[in-house]
């Protein structure tokens, strides 16, 4: 079907009392599609809620955890006149609550990230910044607290210096010092805001410092706690990682009390699945959130946002191509966003339609999982995706 089909007399009509309980508008167009026999109606909303910018795909670390150690793209930071186009787009997603700055490259090395910044703070919307920490200096995060920046997600690996620096080539102490001096920053504006959480991506060589990582979360006062797997893009990074098919113990981490003014409130720590699972949830989707990279491409998820190769859960080699689905030179936002292609996919991954790939007898020799495509029919595939399982996470 080539076009919409209006929820009108002329077209498809819903009954009202539907449309009421679904707090869906009258005025409302689908695109329709047909699944196992069965129609499914794709409404057209411009609902996204949460939007992730891509600035760079350069960073000033050279982590062995990283992507960019083997993906096919190239170090390119966003110029302003695509970031202008995506600001063009925000008024066309009324739902829109937060734009969230981070990717696989370091936000900070742009030059121009807090203009950026600013820019969408003065829309009203929150803002979420994900760095390294080591050039988040005290003149850094006082602007930061000058502009209501809501949160900032610090990734620290490892809870020792050692480990941090096997694993990001790079020294902690740096990275600490620019938190206590963000703590400060907030203390001398008098703002509770960033608060702070930290990232952190567990390993065979490093788990046994989450304790660690936990308490340095504590003494910073940050209020979060992420735990991540690897994803495994190399095979060090196989050898390294912890999660396996079959079921395993839980992790445990004790929470703390995170100082917040005059009150006190538990931090949360949020802890990854570690086997692979019956229940599969993509939170991009189910989070209504899309990506917006460095060249204005819009994709959506990170997962599907570049060109690489990993080790799926098995240890089976996939080739990833990134899958594209607008570009905001060319169109809106709120257009990409309700495209035909993007409501059929955001539809297939909300009900899940792809195959369980690590549970199938072909698993070991199938070409189409090597290429990242499935048997069901969608591509690319979300079959063996890591992210949908838990087992990796991000803010
Ligand atoms: S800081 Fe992040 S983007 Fe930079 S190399 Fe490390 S993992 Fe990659
Ligand atoms: S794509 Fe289909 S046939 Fe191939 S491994 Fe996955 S489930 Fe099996
Ligand atoms: S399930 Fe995975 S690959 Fe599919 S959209 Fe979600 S994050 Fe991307």
């Amino acid at each position: 079907m080539k076009n919409p089909v209006p929820n009108t007399p002329s077209g498809l009509r819903l009954p009202p009392g539907f449309l009421e309980r679904r707090h869906l508008p009258a005025e409302l167009d689908f695109w329709v599609d047909e699944r196992d026999g069965e129609i499914i109606l794709q409404p057209r909303l411009p609902d996204v809620e949460k939007l992730y910018i891509e600035v760079t795909t350069g960073c000033n670390l050279q982590c062995a955890t990283c992507i960019r150690n083997v993906w096919s793209d190239p170090d390119s930071e966003m110029s302003l006149q695509t970031f202008e186009r995506i600001l063009a787009g925000l008024d066309g997603l009324p739902e829109l609550k937060r734009v969230v700055f981070t990717s696989f490259g370091e936000p900070l090395t742009h030059p121009h990230i807090l203009k950026m910044i600013a820019a969408v703070r003065r829309r009203g919307l929150a803002v979420t910044l994900g760095s390294n920490g080591l050039l988040l200096r005290s003149n850094i995060a006082r602007e930061l607290v000058r502009l209501g920046v809501d949160r900032v997600m610090v990734s620290i690996d490892g809870g020792s210096p050692q480990a941090y620096e096997q694993v990001r080539g790079a020294s902690l102490s740096p990275v600490i010092e620019n938190l206590l001096a963000l703590n400060a920053a907030k203390r001398e504006l008098k703002s509770l805001f960033p608060t702070l959480g930290i990232e952190s991506v567990i390993l065979k060589s490093n788990v046994h410092l989450l304790t660690r990582i936990a308490s340095l979360a504590s003494q910073l006062n940050a209020s979060k706690l992420l735990v991540s797997n690897v994803l495994a893009y190399t095979e060090a990074m196989f050898r390294e990682a912890l999660y396996g098919h079959e079921p395993q113990e839980a992790m445990r981490v004790d929470v703390w009390p995170a100082r917040a003014d005059a009150w006190v409130m538990w931090a949360t720590v949020d802890l990854p699945r570690m086997h692979w699972g019956a229940e599969r949830r993509c939170r991009f989707v189910k989070d209504r959130a899309m990506v917006v990279s460095w060249d204005g491409r819009v994709t959506p998820c990170y997962a599907l946002s570049h060109n690489y190769s990993y080790f799926a859960i098995d240890g089976r080699k996939k080739q990833v191509g990134r899958y594209v689905l607008g570009d905001v030179h060319q169109d809106s936002l709120a257009d990409i966003w309700m495209s035909r292609e993007y409501c059929g996919f955001r539809s297939a991954v909300n009900a899940f339609y792809f195959p369980s790939c690590p549970d199938c007898d072909l698993r070991e020799t199938c070409d189409l999982r090597e290429r990242n495509e499935g048997c069901w029919g969608w591509n690319p595939s979300c079959a063996d995706c890591l992210w949908a399982q838990d087992i990796v996470k991000c803010p």
